[in-house]
């Protein structure tokens, strides 16, 4: 009894705090923000409700229910509580892999048969404050979801609660306590490697960067000399502690033992133009390229397989107007294949934003070439982000006509046309974008 009267004081607390943090950001005087502040009330009491359902299930089969369906009705009398009043889908959560097989639930549950393995895992990394159930229902708020917590709390977090623990724990030196125990119970597991990252992170955050310098001599010892990725969070740890040296002979010594990876050569070209040594960076980047069979020829144009024929080929843009490659003939053009769902593709948009405003007037341009499913939410980014560029969009992804064509395989895929057609980078983003572009605008003047 006095368990469940404790833990209701601890729930009790976590509600006030999440009100209290999310109604500081809205004027009380606004109906839609007093109308969301409402939702999201009810959403925690909701989450609460379910907590206790799944601790009663829990106590009585020793496990967690399949899907939170199975809570009801003898754990769950009440089926409204597994809906979320924001929750306009009437019933689901935002990732159809969550949907409750059974019944309208609008929440995302987080240890469903397909997920579970994973979970256990990470639990024994992350603790008992990772998300158990997730709503994503509330749009616009500062928050992306709320979640309820393996140990019943509730708390509203990022997305991807991994790259922000802190919000899981209250604050950077708790979530530190628990990440550095779970480092204890597996310092070498390479599932988890990206912790040392995390912890880093927080180190700085707490003021303690003398921390990071044990973390870096521990992460050394547990890392395997063929492993790459694990040398790029080592490379981002040293680079925290500005001992690019030492990244360099890092990246130097991979390259060695791997001269053809992709990844450590595009790193060598980045470290080589921060030194300032730009004809050695692009160097670099050439031999990082993943069609260097492509390079120097000419691209074709758009072949449009539904349009009539017509002497130029040509697809359409977003706003209904033919568009193709013979248009841009003189002009430096980015082709770029992305999405809004690629994270490495919307990481580059500030990039790419820049180098187009600098470089428009000089004759470059960025043709997209959208692998979204959802116009509307392309349209959305694109307005949000004030991207001034055309695009193409076909609702297709992977199987889109140009995809098919230029037989892209991967995204991002950013490929650099010279004034002349011709293909001078499939791969040209980051710091080197800029000066690939600077160097192919150049082209012309020596032509004159
Ligand atoms: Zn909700």
């Amino acid at each position: 009894m006095s368990l469940i009267l404790t833990l209701g004081a601890v729930l009790g607390l976590s509600i006030t705090s999440v009100s209290i943090g999310i109604a500081a950001q809205k004027s009380t005087e606004d109906p839609a923000a007093a109308k969301n502040q409402k939702n999201i009330d009810i959403c925690t009491q909701n989450l609460l409700a379910i907590g206790k359902a799944v601790q009663a299930y829990h106590n009585e089969n020793g496990d967690y229910p399949e899907w939170l369906s199975v809570l009801h009705p003898k754990y769950l009398p009440d089926a409204n509580f597994l809906l979320c009043p924001a929750d306009e889908l009437g019933g689901k959560p935002l990732f159809s892999s969550n949907a409750d097989p059974k019944m309208p639930v609008s929440y995302g549950y987080q240890f469903h048969p397909e997920y579970r393995a994973e979970k256990i895992e990470q639990r024994k990394m992350y603790g008992d404050a990772m998300p158990l159930v997730r709503c994503r229902h509330h749009a616009n708020q500062p928050f992306d979801c709320l979640n309820l917590s393996f140990s019943f709390k509730v708390y509203p977090s990022s997305h991807v609660w991994e790259s922000a623990p802190e919000e899981m724990y209250g604050t950077p030196q708790k979530a530190i306590v628990a990440l550095e125990k779970g480092l204890q119970r597996q310092p070498d597991n390479e599932s988890f490697f990206d912790v040392y990252l995390t912890l880093a992170r927080l180190y700085i955050k707490a003021g303690r960067e003398e921390g990071i310098e044990s973390l870096i001599n521990r992460f050394k010892s547990v890392i395997k000399p063929d492993n790459i990725k694990a040398h790029f969070y080592l490379a981002e740890l040293l680079e925290m502690m500005k001992r690019d040296e030492e990244v360099f002979e890092t990246f130097k010594k991979l390259e060695a033992q791997a001269p053809n990876d992709r990844g450590v050569l595009r790193k060598l070209a980045h470290l080589h133009q921060e030194l300032g040594e730009v004809e050695l960076a692009i160097d670099y980047q050439r031999k990082a390229e993943p069609s260097p069979e492509l390079i120097g020829k000419p691209v074709p144009d758009f072949f449009a397989a539904n349009a009539p024929r017509s002497d130029v080929d040509s697809a359409t843009d977003l706003d209904g107007n033919p568009i193709s490659l013979q248009q841009y003939r003189g002009k430096v053009v980015l082709l770029d294949f992305w999405a809004v769902w690629c994270g490495f593709c919307i990481v580059e948009m500030p990039n790419l934003k820049n180098v187009y405003d600098t470089y428009k007037d000089q004759g470059f341009d960025i043709i997209g070439v959208s692998l979204d499913d959802e116009e509307a939410e392309l349209r959305n980014y694109l307005k949000e982000n004030d991207i001034p560029w055309r695009q193409i969009f076909s609702g297709q992804g992977f199987e889109s006509p140009l995809v098919q064509q230029y037989g892209i395989d991967g995204i991002p895929a950013p490929w650099l046309i010279a004034r002349d057609g011709t293909l001078i980078s499939t791969d040209a983003r980051g710091v080197l974008l800029e000066y690939l572009v600077v160097e192919a605008l150049q082209d012309k003047s020596e032509n004159e």
